[in-house]
């Protein structure tokens, strides 16, 4: 048996607890540091973001505006000691930078206990006299020895980097990075966790309500006062359950820490990876179609060019890259190497091509609004977007079934899936119909209350009156996903008419038939479009409730992971509203 924590390492449930709930109140951490590229835009001290104009904030004079506050109170909360100010001015651009700060903060907030009852890994670190990466720890601590001794800032900077996770915000970009208490960091990792966390970002209120008891502790070590204790500043974290836990149950996450960034995401999804058997150039070749799809993913961000972009990533995801290719120049008679549709690569590409034809579409509508041919175009782009919308959310939900630790992510996708599809059942291209003579007017979208399931009275309930209950869950999944298979058959054929790739997709969200035929024939596909108008409202109307029910079913899962008020299920509430509002009014017209 491998001990590799400390005994009562763990945590456990003090009692039962349903899917859904908060299992600790927001907890503050013990050290923690914006990321050199947020100073300018988030708080220095809560992480939440600046309030516009800059110079307006509440920065103290002998800053010179190397960070700011959103508020007096944060201004007062986290000071900033010269040692801090030094690293912030002098190693600008070190990779290090944040860790170094969070450590140096670590080590002036804990002069008595240095280590918090967390691991340092001190020892496993700094093993290797030759390890580059040893080595980069024994000259960051050396720039904080300063302010100790040199042993006290080695294991103050291996502790930031153990316990250190990055503090995301909403839109899942990593602010910073903070380092919590025993009652977080005493959690314990799993691929399948029973519980996720997220941040709560903004300036400490007057006092402080502990709304949520600790509903975990740890088997043989009892917490003392100190560590419940009540800590105005920095990002705080929530712990929440994602499935039921009964009493004395282990509670774990699954958590990015500093040491392993991103690796356990990307290595899970990767089971069924490269269609080739040879492990000796997966990495390798993993490595090139990652730069290739960075490659790509560049021409639309930074160059502007969508169209570009899309044509690359098709190219990849139809055809693969040769080992001459990957060799640079060097022809060998090696196979393709073709991404398996679900790895976490092609994840990468359906998210980015999504947004790419999105683009496009409202690109062509902004230019050329008049012209007919432009409209259709437009109308194939939005289609095409939403396609690759539908099939990101189900390629991840179809890996959710297997990782709970996906819930938050599959939420997000099936949230964007939903808006997506809501959004071309709008499109003005349609109207175009209407000039050859089809009586193409606004669909009765009134009813989008489905009479198959109850995803709606069940969303409704659940912002307005009660929690998440785990019995419901698998219900409401299934009962999801019955509606949205039936649904997805009548619609898929529709929207995938404009892209080669998506054609070789049976179904965007039974992924059944892939393990049994070959998914890269082409299948036959209708023409470019219906040809009745019976027809084409048919295809509004059911994109219509497919984007209903992705909204709907994201929503909830949101509500699981972040609870009911949670800035997710406002937004699909925002544009179920919307939704409705419209409708209201395209009524009274009539
Ligand atoms: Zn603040
Ligand atoms: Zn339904």
């Amino acid at each position: 048996m491998e001990m590799e924590k400390g005994m009562g390492m763990e945590m456990r449930a003090r009692e039962d607890i349903e899917i859904g709930e908060d299992i600790t109140p927001p907890i503050p951490p013990l050290s923690y540091a914006l990321h050199h590229s947020f100073l300018h835009s988030h708080c220095y001290s809560c992480f939440s973001p600046l309030p516009l104009p800059l110079n307006s904030n509440y920065n103290n004079t002998k800053n010179h505006h190397h960070y700011y506050y959103c508020s007096p109170a944060c201004s007062t909360t986290r000071v900033v000691s010269t040692e801090e100010l030094r690293i912030l001015q002098s190693h600008h651009h070190h990779p290090f930078s944040s860790d170094l700060r969070a450590a140096l903060r670590f080590l002036q907030s804990h002069p008595d206990d240095r280590i918090a009852g967390l691991l340092t890994n001190c020892h496993k670190l700094l093993l290797q006299e030759d390890d580059e990466f040893a080595a980069t720890i024994r000259e960051g601590a050396k720039a904080i020895a300063t302010a100790t001794d040199m042993a006290s800032a080695s294991a103050a900077l291996c502790l930031v980097l153990t316990n250190g996770v990055e503090v995301q915000d909403y839109d899942g970009r990593n602010l910073g990075i903070a380092v919590y208490p025993k009652n977080f960091s005493w959690i314990n990792h799993s691929c399948s966790p029973n519980a996720s966390y997220h941040f709560f970002l903004s300036p400490p209120p007057p006092c402080c309500p502990n709304s949520t008891k600790l509903r975990i502790l740890p088997q043989h070590t009892v917490l003392t006062k100190d560590d419940e204790v009540c800590q105005d500043n920095g990002p705080k974290i929530v712990v929440r359950s994602i499935k039921r836990i009964k009493q004395g149950e282990q509670v774990t996450v699954t958590y990015t820490n500093l040491l392993q960034p991103k690796e356990i995401s990307s290595a899970s999804l990767d089971a069924s990876s490269v269609s080739s058997d040879q492990n000796v150039y997966r990495d390798y070749a993993i490595r090139r179609l990652t730069d290739y799809i960075d490659d790509a993913i560049l021409q639309y961000l930074s160059f502007g060019d969508p169209e570009l972009c899309c044509e690359k990533l098709e190219n990849l995801l139809t055809q693969g890259l040769l080992y001459e290719q990957l060799e640079g120049g060097e022809v060998k008679s090696q196979p393709t190497i073709k991404l398996h549709p679900l790895h976490f690569l092609c994840l990468n590409a359906y998210t980015t091509l999504a947004s790419a034809y999105k683009v496009r579409a409202s690109d062509l509508l902004g230019l050329y609004s008049e012209m007919d041919e432009h409209l259709l175009e437009a109308l194939d782009l939005s289609r095409t977007s939403a396609a690759y919308s539908l099939l990101l959310a189900g390629a991840t939900h179809h890996l959710f079934r297997f990782e709970s630790s996906l819930i938050a992510t599959v939420a997000n996708f099936w949230i964007s899936a939903g808006d997506s599809l809501l959004t071309l059942s709008r499109s003005p291209a349609w109207s175009e119909f209407a000039k050859w003579d089809l009586p193409i007017a606004n669909p009765p979208l009134l009813k989008h209350i489905c009479s198959k399931c109850s995803l709606m009275d069940n969303f409704k309930a659940i912002l307005f009156h009660r929690e998440a209950q785990n019995a419901d869950f698998e219900d409401i999944s299934s009962e999801f996903l019955d509606c949205v298979t039936i649904i997805t058959q009548k619609v898929w054929s529709f929207l995938i008419p404009g892209c080669c790739y998506l054609r070789a997709f049976k179904d965007p969200i039974d992924f059944s038939w892939l393990g049994t035929s070959k998914y890269s024939s082409l299948r036959d596909v209708r023409p470019h479009l219906c040809c009745t108008a019976e027809g084409h409202l048919q295809e509004r109307m059911h994109i219509f409730q497919l984007g209903v029910h992705c909204l709907l079913y994201g929503g909830y899962l949101a509500s699981i992971c972040y609870g009911r008020h949670s800035n997710l299920t406002s937004q699909v509430q925002n544009i179920l509203d919307c939704e409705e509002c419209l409708i209201n009014d395209s009524h009274e017209s009539d």
